[in-house]
């Protein structure tokens, strides 16, 4: 794993030097759904200390197994699950609906905290993947400064599966939705995340300004899931 992860490692510094963003400080997080225990604390042992997860069950599960670490829900998140979770997780990346917005808000509220989330952007308007469309974001995003006790911060995005024209494209378009969003003076926000990029992406969303990029594969090798 040392050797996967100085392979990331290079290509993030690569990939930054292109873009003139070699002083910038990029979030790698380290994807570890599926992934046992001891792959997580060996990847801690290198250095990855922020761990993205995707389903509420698995995340707590591996919640108490672990110290030292952060954990971001970067998967889809159901109203009724927010519970388990908003004492457990540093940031939202799927925020995707004002509903679930107001569930966070309501149960930060509760524990006395303010939580960050990312607005979830379904760049590809693709049936298959959550998140808002980007016609709809300004005026989400009014509707965000709503609510007192999450912090917005930004925008997550999965473009679809497609050629490198087309990914940058759709990265170039997260970008700007990003730069205008940094404009908003609502008391809740501080936008400075642009959460995009996976193991086959992640060069050409740092070339196109992303600042957190999720990586699995490219860390962990190639995913097994259980049998359910
Ligand atoms: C699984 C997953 C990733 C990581 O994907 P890899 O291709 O394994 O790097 C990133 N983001 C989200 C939302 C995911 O579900």
């Amino acid at each position: 794993m040392k050797e996967n992860i100085d392979i990331v490692r290079n290509r993030m510094l690569e990939a930054q030097k292109r873009a003139g963003r070699e002083n910038e400080n990029i979030i790698l997080i380290a994807v570890s759904k599926t992934q046992t225990i001891d792959k997580l604390i060996e990847a801690k042992n290198e250095g990855l200390t922020i761990f993205g997860e995707n389903k509420v069950q698995e995340l707590v599960e591996k919640f108490p197994q672990i110290s030292g670490v952060d954990w971001h829900l970067i998967g889809s998140l159901q109203k009724n699950k927010v519970k388990y979770i908003i004492d457990k997780v540093k940031m939202i990346h799927s925020l995707d609906s004002l509903e679930l917005a107001a569930e966070i808000n309501k149960r930060a509220i509760a524990i006395g905290i303010k939580m960050p989330v990312l607005l979830q952007v379904n760049i590809g308007k693709e049936t298959s993947k959550s998140g808002v469309y980007e016609e709809a974001v300004s005026d989400i995003l009014m509707e965000l400064s709503g609510y007192s006790n999450l912090t917005i911060n930004g925008f997550m995005t999965v473009p679809p599966i497609s050629g490198e024209d087309s990914t940058r494209a759709y990265f170039r378009r997260m970008k700007n939705l990003f730069d205008n969003a940094k404009k908003l003076k609502y008391d809740n926000f501080d936008i400075k995340f642009l959460s995009m990029g996976m193991t086959e992406d992640f060069e050409i969303a740092i070339e196109e300004g992303a600042n957190i990029i999720r990586v699995g594969t490219g860390i962990f090798g190639k995913r097994v899931y259980k049998e359910e």
